[in-house]
């Protein structure tokens, strides 16, 4: 059988041995609903409350500042229009070109209810500047959006400068860091966060399951109407043993952020020296998220090598993996303006903890036989 070389990390991790094995209990033995009141369902209660205190503790935050959601999506749908539904008054959002898709389409749906929405422009490398927000920010500026990291290029936005701006305009801070946690560090209050997306599934936990972080005193509509689940604000009997997943995949990940970084970007280095004369750029700002790397090579078929590559047993992916179905070219890609000759030949490798300098040789060694 063929070697798989699992390169496509910005689309999903892993899962973690050890987060399975504390997950298991919680699938098969204490499977109590948390919310009942006999001793049985206080070992699920109890889960519940540790795991959202690991979680809180990573990112700096309160436990009772943690709201689980079903992943990045429902996070990022729910900051926004949960945000618009509670201030009828106030809504004007601004974002970013290159959001996600969980943002900009949530956006378009805002927009259709009568809300403006402003969409910034960002550099070539993919940032957003903190003066180009600045020029947005008129006095009716309501909430912020800008994500962490960026998914299809890596790029690290420079979250507190642009938390400042808004906040000395009085709007409040969203960010998506769905790329982001678990693989740098996210401290809500250094970084003059309000609210935070994320997603277990980046981290090695597993999926279906993320969270949304909400600073006390921020009132947003509720997610979901029904029982009295987080606080009332998005009901529905708790996932127990993905809530455990995602605690323990978060505490090892951000445990041993220095090492990963360290792995990442040695194995970047091997991975493009291999690559050295072949006619090529890489995207994405020189603080970019260990291990993405996006690159677009000249008069190329991103969309090709991903096939040949695949038939050698390599996953990589052409540009947003969630929308590998929508096969237009990426409107991140548009947005750092990428020269025509390079945009079609442009892919994503995204590293793991699990890749090797061996999978670097062998990548760059495939890239170099088909294009050549
Ligand atoms: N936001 C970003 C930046 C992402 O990269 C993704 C997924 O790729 C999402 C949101 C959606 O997350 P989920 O797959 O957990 O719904």
């Amino acid at each position: 059988m063929k070697r798989l070389i699992y390169a496509d990390n910005a689309a999903t991790t892993k899962l973690d041995i050890d987060v399975f094995e504390a997950m298991k209990p919680y699938m098969l033995e204490s499977y109590g609903n948390a919310s009942q009141p006999y001793s049985f369902s206080a070992i699920t209660k109890k889960a519940l409350k540790e795991s959202r205190e690991v979680i809180a503790e990573c990112i700096g935050a309160n436990p009772e500042e943690i709201y689980f959601t079903s992943g990045g999506t429902e996070s990022d749908n729910w900051a926004l229009k949960g945000f618009v539904l509670s201030n009828v008054k106030r809504s004007h959002i601004i974002t970013s070109e290159i959001e996600h898709h969980a943002i900009l389409n949530s956006c378009i749906m805002i927009e259709k209810l009568g809300h403006e929405v402003s969409y910034l422009p960002v550099a070539k490398d993919g940032t957003v500047s903190p003066e180009s927000l600045r020029d947005k920010l008129i006095d009716d500026a309501a909430l912020v959006s800008i994500m962490l990291a960026n998914n299809e290029i890596g790029t690290i936005m420079p979250i507190r400068q642009l938390s400042d701006e808004s906040h000395a305009k009085g709007a409040l801070f969203h960010t998506d860091a769905v790329q982001a946690l678990g693989h740098i560090k996210v401290d809500v209050g250094g970084l003059g966060i309000d609210m935070l997306s994320a997603s277990a599934h980046k981290f090695n936990g597993p999926k279906g399951i993320g969270f949304l972080y909400l600073k006390k005193g921020i009132n947003i509509s509720s997610y979901s109407d029904g029982g009295s689940q987080e606080l009332g604000l998005r009901a529905g009997t708790e996932n127990i043993a993905a809530i455990v997943g995602m605690a323990v995949a978060l505490r090892k990940n951000c445990r041993d952020i220095k090492t990963n970084t360290e792995k990442l970007l040695a194995l970047e280095t091997v991975l493009l020296s291999g690559l050295n004369g072949l006619d090529f750029k890489r995207n994405g700002a020189y603080n970019h998220i260990p291990g993405n790397i996006s690159l677009s090579f000249k008069d190329a078929d991103g969309e090709m090598l991903l096939h040949r590559l695949d038939l050698k047993g390599i996953c990589i992916s052409t540009g947003a993996a969630c929308d590998s179905i929508d096969t237009q070219v990426s409107h991140v890609l548009k947005a750092i303006r990428l020269d025509e000759k390079y945009i079609n030949g442009t892919i994503r490798i995204s590293l793991g903890r699990d890749n090797t300098e061996q999978d670097m040789h062998e990548i760059a060694k495939a890239i170099y036989q088909i294009l050549k």
